[in-house]
């Protein structure tokens, strides 16, 4: 059943196409029921609800700096910066004037010094409306800011205790972390240091080290301080080095995280629901933390907590499922090799590596630690077997 409340309830996958019946949200993990991708794969217009992310993100911060550069019309809400720039130089007799349209681009005064951010940005993510670079950066905004890591309504069945931790968890990184980068060019940067006696002339670059280029556009963080520059390609996370979206950083200990980074930089992260874990019992399994009720086989959901389990691509599944979904069939008894099982393979086939199984095709006999010939799914001991079973 698709609820029609449900945002983006019956978008098609990107990814899976066909395979998919429509985007429907999993009850706990963030991610379709149908193909099991996640939103942001569906063909889902995500503007306003970016806005709306975006704009909780900032609400309520003191961080005045901030509310200054994001609030429009007296409300302490993100606008998403969407710009369309006319070039003024005609392309050709036909198109006389050339449009393009970012759907995002800094919220600068100087439109020049927008678009030259933008043009040193690499190519494939460069925010143009309807390019691969305004996917990246759709898919950027779901990745590294998780609604579910700022509000404690989009997370699965919260206790009064773990709304309290998150509330706490979230006062903290808007006090202490959160900013939105600026654009000046270094020069303009130069002068809103305001008091310091000797400033060092555009400087190098915070990420790379390399020097900064007078007149051309630099990223600046208030919460790292004036003197440290970027250029626009290098306002990069330490942990995924993604290009920072939106210039939306969090600022720790010298260093420039995404949201998604930062939080994982504070808290655990559930491999199940992708939220991270505001409750003092959760299990550690194949290098991962989850909540106790959410590790779950990835197929059918049963819990998994003292289950015999199989990893699959990296997700867990329980017994039944895996028989049922990823089993290797044996290609002597037909049936689903079980996990535990000894198996032999052998180019696409596998055996049981049991007698009754591995066996030569011709005379039956058991070819455990034997020499072997393999033809498809045959098994022989030896070459007259094969020519009595071929010929
Ligand atoms: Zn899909
Ligand atoms: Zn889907
Ligand atoms: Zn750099
Ligand atoms: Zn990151
Ligand atoms: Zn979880
Ligand atoms: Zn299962
Ligand atoms: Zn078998
Ligand atoms: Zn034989």
């Amino acid at each position: 059943m698709t609820l029609g409340h449900e945002f983006g309830a019956g978008a098609a996958c990107l990814k899976c196409k066909d395979k998919c019946e429509g985007f429907e949200l999993h009850f706990w993990r963030k991610i379709c029921r149908n193909c099991k991708c996640g939103l942001t794969e569906h063909d889902v217009p995500m503007i306003s609800e970016e806005n709306k992310k975006v704009g909780k993100l900032f609400e309520d911060t003191k961080y005045t700096g901030l509310i200054a550069k994001l609030k429009t019309e007296g409300v302490p809400g993100y606008q998403g910066n969407m710009v369309t720039i006319t070039l003024v130089v005609p392309v050709s007799k036909d198109v006389p004037m050339k449009t393009v349209t970012y759907e995002w681009a800094p919220p600068v005064p100087n439109k020049y010094l927008a678009m030259r951010y933008i043009e040193l940005l690499p190519l494939e993510k460069r925010p143009v409306a309807g390019t691969e670079g305004a996917v990246y950066r759709r898919q950027q905004m779901a990745c590294q800011l998780p609604e579910h890591d700022q509000d404690p309504s989009k997370c699965h069945e919260l206790t009064p205790a773990e709304v309290k931790q998150m509330q706490q968890y979230v006062r903290k990184y808007k006090d202490e972390a959160l900013g939105v980068g600026d654009v000046l060019l270094p020069e303009e940067v130069a002068k809103v240091q305001v008091g310091k006696q000797s400033v060092a002339v555009a400087g190098s670059c915070h990420h790379c080290k390399q020097p900064m280029k007078m007149g051309e556009p630099a990223v600046y963080a208030e919460r790292a301080g004036y003197e440290k520059l970027w250029h626009p390609a290098c306002f990069v996370c330490c942990k995924c080095s993604e290009l920072l979206v939106d210039m939306i950083y969090f600022w720790k200990k010298g260093k420039m995280y995404c949201g998604r980074h930062y939080g994982d930089s504070e808290k655990p992260r559930c491999a199940g629901c992708d939220e991270l874990v505001f409750c003092n019992e959760y299990t550690q399994a194949e290098g991962q933390n989850w909540h106790l009720k959410h590790f779950c086989c990835f197929d059918c959901d049963c819990i998994l907590a003292g289950e015999t389990y199989v990893m699959e691509n990296d997700k867990p599944v329980c017994t039944p499922c895996y028989m049922k979904n990823y089993a290797v069939k044996c290609s002597s008894c037909q049936n689903s090799v079980e996990p535990e099982a000894q198996r032999v393979s052998y180019g696409e086939f596998h055996w049981h590596a049991e007698p009754d199984c591995f066996k030569c095709s011709g005379c039956t006999k058991c070819l455990i630690g034997q020499r072997f010939m393999a033809v498809k799914n045959f098994l022989f001991c030896s070459v007259e077997c094969k020519k009595k079973i071929m010929a």
